[in-house]
Parts: C-alpha cells; structure tokens; sequence
C-alpha cells in the first residue's frame, strides 16, 4: 500500500477509470467471457468495530461492483461464537451503510451455510479426504513440522470412513467437550505449503451462537467457510488481503474436491497501515477494554464510528481511500494524508461560525448598555449558496485570551492597549484599558468602538492589521469543547517496545470547559460538522444535553503536527 500520486485524485470527475491490477484482471476476465457479470462480497467477522482499513475493503467491494454494473454481498463471516456479538453486526451494517454503500438484498452469514458446509465436511469424509484426529492442540502442533521440516502423519489420520462418520457425528451431537477433536483435511502432511498439512476444518466449540443459538456444538473453520461460502454466494472474485495468499492453495483445493454450485477466486492485496495508528482488531479491543479510550467510537479510535463521531464526513474518508493504490505492496500511508482530505472537504464545504474556546471579557464602553444588534456573517467563503446568517453583536463580547498581550512583541499585530483591530464582521474596536484581578490577572478588557466601521470597513480607508472573532456574552451558548491529538505518539506505535500501549500520547484528548459559542449553534439547529473561524473544524458531540453541549474537534485548520515534527518537538 503506498501513497498514490496525489496530485491526480479520482475524486470528483468521476471520468476518470479506476485502475490498478484487481480491475485488470476483472476487465480481462469479463472480455473473456469467463463471467456474465461481477460478484464481489465484504466479509466482516463481526468480532469487534470496522476500522479504516475495513473502510479500504468495503471501498474496493462495493466500489467495484458499482463501476462493472455487478454487485457486492455484505456477509458476516461469523464461525466462531465465542468472540462474536449481535452488538458488532449492527455496528458494522451501520458503518458501510454511513459510507454509502448498500448491499440491498445481499446480506448473508455464514451460520446460514452451516448445514450445507457439514453435509460437505461429511462428503469428504465419505471421499477419504478427512479424518477426525484425536491428537491434543500440542500435538498437532508439534506433528505439523517447521517451514523447512515436513510435518509427521497423525496415528488417526488411517482411521476408516465409518469410524470418522461416527465420530464426526458424535462431534456434532456434542458428545465432546471443546477441543477433544477435530476434523482434519487429508490433504499432504509434507506439503511445502504449511496451510495444506491436514489442516483443521470443524472443531468443537460448546458455545451458543448469536445466530443459531445452541444448535451446533462444532464450528467450521475459516478457511472451511470461506471459500464455500464465496462458490455458495456465486462471488466471481473474492478479494482479501496479503495473509491469506498462503491460504489460497487450501481454498482452491475446497473448491475443487467439494461439489460446489461456482468457481470463485481468491485475489490479494496489501493492507492498509497508517502511520501514528493501529488497525487490528484485537488492539482495538484492547484499547477499549483497557479503557485507554471511552470506547469503539471514542473519536480518537482510527474505527469508522470513531472517525464519524469526531466529525470526518465519509466523503473525505472516501477521497482517502479513492487516493490510494491497490497492490502488493505492504507498505504505511502517512496519517496526514487523511488530514488533508479531511481538511480539504471540510474547507469546501462546512459552515463556518464564531467560538471562543478560551474566553477574555471586552467592554466596548461607548457601546450603549441594553442595545443589541445583528450583523451579517458569510456562511462559507467557499460557498457562495451558503449565503449569510445574523449573529448579536453588544456592549459585552468575548475574545479569545490568546488574541490579546499587554505588552506586545514586535509581531504581535492582534489586540493591545491603544491598538485597533477589527472585529470579524461587525466593527473596529481600540482597547483603551485592561482590568486585572488583585493576582494580576487580566479578567476583563475595556474598548472603544468607531460606529462608522460598521460590517469591518472604515469608511476613511484606514486599515488594521488584524480581523478576530468574537462572540457577544449575553447571546453565548456555553460548552465542553474536545480536543484531540494522534492516540499514539509514535510513527510505528509499538515498534521497539514490549507493549504498544506504552506508546499511547498520554496528551490525546484535553477538555476545554465555558467555551463561548455563537448562539446559531446548539443541539437545536445542529448543522454538523462546522469551522469555528480561526480555530478549526467542530462537531457536536453525542454526549450533548439539555443543559451541557458537548463539541468534538475533528481537525485543526493546518498540520501543526509536522511543523512540531519538523522541528523536534
Ligand atoms: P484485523 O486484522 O484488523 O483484526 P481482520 O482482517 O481480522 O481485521 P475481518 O473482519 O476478517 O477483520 O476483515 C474483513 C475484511 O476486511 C477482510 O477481507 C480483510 O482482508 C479486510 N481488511 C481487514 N483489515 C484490513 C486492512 N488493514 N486493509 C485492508 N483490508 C483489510
Ligand atoms: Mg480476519
């Protein structure tokens, strides 16, 4: 997985054919005639939350199915009960479908195929190629051999086709406690590939299953199901990823000795890496049952509900993944390469409005006390049908404590005593004194205003060298603001340490309390994710209520992270 020439997205023009070497192959092979159309499938185990990776997967699925007119199957692959729940399946049928993309009829499972996969398990029984093998999981794994060893035969791999029917069938009457045997492919103990020595098909697992409940008490492996699953569901190209290219001899093998309705074929690609950022489901796990976050969509989490939660709208998850190449190569994308697409789409296209996070008092004394106006602020610069919206102006504002110094350095054009600025939208103001608590702290400024500036214009031409925002205090909507930084603070969380988590940013989220807002925002006319003028892009968060709003920072307005990074910090 690299960085695709970014300069050529296929965001957008929609003209331009994806291409990478999945599509070829598909062009080719419906040239060929070999398919009367394309079948493709995204084939979660609903064992924990989509992550961007998944999102990478669901893209190349869906997306596929869409440009050759076929059609794309969501199948959860849910073959093993003790890790599963009901909780991850809505989870994820939510994810793909807040990403666009719809499997209309095509929702299946593999628990759905259980009967069809046992009647084959015990076809190959029937064939002599499967036998039950009473050999302890330490056995099996000492019996197996190395890369550069061949494995040993098991003593029961002889046994006869009616004492492994009866077995197999005493197996599945859950006659055996979890473990005690399993149904092993009698393939080739001395194959070079390790995946084909009598790998294990159906094992016992006394466990309740989300789906078919205490029906089974033996489970088919993943690569039992897979594959069959694929030739049920009529899949032309199964896609997955890189780790599973050994396992690809085991699933033609399957399709071929079973009598399967179809001939499917499996292809890989590279997974997806992001730097700063884990994408495996059982460190995503561990994150949340650790508690390192809130939970799967703590907005810091690289999961789809995570992304959705802190504000990325999947147009930009989309442009991300639409920007990257499909092929062989492992290989890490920079995490800023999400950030610009964020960024970029959010830039275009989300409303701006006025927030102090970090509020100072002004008092434009000359300002009549109980007068009240509005002033006329643009939507989106970006977006002239954004149009405009009216914001309270007052005698009392608040401005953010960074935007004003007492006593300036040389570059320093923002609020000082006796210098003017202009207030976004509204007027100049000059401070003309500054109030200070009895520790010396400012806590409230005092201003004058020219009320022929008003709109920010001064009708004689005269110019300020800064434009701030504000945000009137008698019309201020208060709230909790988030912010977040990367989760992990290391390019390659992990690398070099015995546990990842020893890498986790202990700085990943601060809480501003009392932030100002302008009284356009709130729970009531939420308009989504939003750019708060000079500060950056804002959503609100679920954790909102009546009496407390609670807003997530979905990204800065610039990459201050490889400036730090540029300078060592
Ligand atoms: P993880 O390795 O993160 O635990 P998984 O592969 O076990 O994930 P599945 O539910 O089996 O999770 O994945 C569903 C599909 O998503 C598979 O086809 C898998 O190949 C694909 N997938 C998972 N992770 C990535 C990734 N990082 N990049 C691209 N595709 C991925
Ligand atoms: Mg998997």
């Amino acid at each position: 997985m690299t960085k695709a020439d970014t300069a050529t997205p296929d965001t957008d023009t929609g003209a331009s054919e994806k291409s990478d070497f999945i599509r070829t192959i598909i062009r080719e092979d419906l040239a060929a005639g070999k398919h009367q159309g394309v079948v493709t499938r995204f084939p979660p185990e609903p064992n924990g939350y989509l992550h961007i990776g998944h999102a990478l997967s669901i893209c190349l699925n869906f997306g596929i199915a869409q440009e050759f007119g076929g059609r794309c199957h969501l199948r959860f692959d849910d073959t093993n009960p003790k890790k599963e729940e009901q909780e991850y399946i809505d989870a994820i049928q939510r994810d793909v479908r807040w990403l666009d993309f719809d499997w209309g009829e095509n929702l299946f499972y593999a628990s759905d195929y259980f009967p069809q996969l046992y009647e084959w398990a015990e076809h190959l029984i029937q064939n002599g190629l499967a036998y039950v093998d009473d050999l302890s999981a330490d056995e099996m794994r000492a019996y197996r051999g190395t890369l550069t060893e061949p494995g040993k035969e098991s003593p029961y791999r002889a046994r006869s086709v009616e004492e492994n029917l009866d077995l197999f069938r005493r197996m599945k009457a859950g006659e055996f406690p979890d473990g005690a045997r399993v149904l092993r492919a009698k393939i080739d103990m001395a194959s070079g590939n390790i995946n084909m020595r009598d790998p294990t098909i159906y094992r016992i697992l006394n466990a309740a299953h989300p789906r078919t409940g205490d029906s089974w008490h033996i489970y088919p492996t993943y690569d039992f199901a897979h594959g069959q699953s694929d030739s049920i569901e009529h899949i032309t190209h199964s896609l997955c990823t890189l780790e599973f290219a050994d396992h690809r001899p085991l699933y033609d093998w399957l399709v071929e000795h079973l009598p399967v309705p179809s001939q499917p074929r499996q292809y890989e690609f590279a997974r997806l890496g992001i730097t700063y950022t884990v994408l495996s489901k059982r460190r995503l796990i561990q994150l949340v049952q650790e508690n390192h976050v809130d939970g799967w969509d703590d907005p810091r989490m690289p999961t789809i509900s995570g992304l959705r939660r802190r504000g990325v709208p999947p147009e930009a998850l989309r442009d991300f993944i639409g920007r990257l190449d499909i092929n062989k190569n492992e290989g890490t994308v920079e995490i800023e390469l999400l950030d610009a697409c964020i960024r970029e789409y959010l830039n275009k296209n989300a409303p701006r409005r006025m927030a102090v996070l970090n509020p100072l008092k002004v008092v434009i004394e000359n300002y009549p006390e109980d007068q009240a106006e509005e002033v006329q602020a643009i939507n989106n610069p970006e977006d002239d049908s954004a149009g405009r919206r009216a914001v309270p102006f007052s005698r009392e504002l608040y401005i953010e404590r960074d935007d004003f110094m007492e006593d300036p350095p040389k570059k320093f054009f923002r609020l000082a005593p006796g210098r003017e600025v202009r207030l976004r939208y509204a007027y100049f103001v000059t401070c003309t004194d500054v109030i200070k608590d009895e520790n010396g702290e400012i806590i409230e400024i005092r201003c004058t205003y020219d009320p022929e500036t008003k709109g920010g214009n001064a009708p004689d031409g005269r110019k300020v060298k800064s434009t701030m925002h504000w945000v009137s205090a008698p019309h201020a909507v208060e709230a909790d603001v988030r912010l977040y930084d990367r989760l992990f603070s290391s390019e390659v969380p992990g690398a070099g340490k015995a546990d990842v988590m020893e890498d986790l940013n202990p700085n990943s989220r601060t809480v501003l309390q009392n932030c100002k807002l302008e009284p356009s925002l709130g729970t009531a006319n939420d308009p989504g994710t939003v750019q708060f003028e000079r500060l950056g892009y804002f959503v609100p968060d679920p954790d909102s209520s009546a009496d407390r709003l609670v807003y997530n920072r979905t990204i800065g307005l610039r990459d201050s992270w490889s400036k730090q990074k540029a300078k060592g910090g």
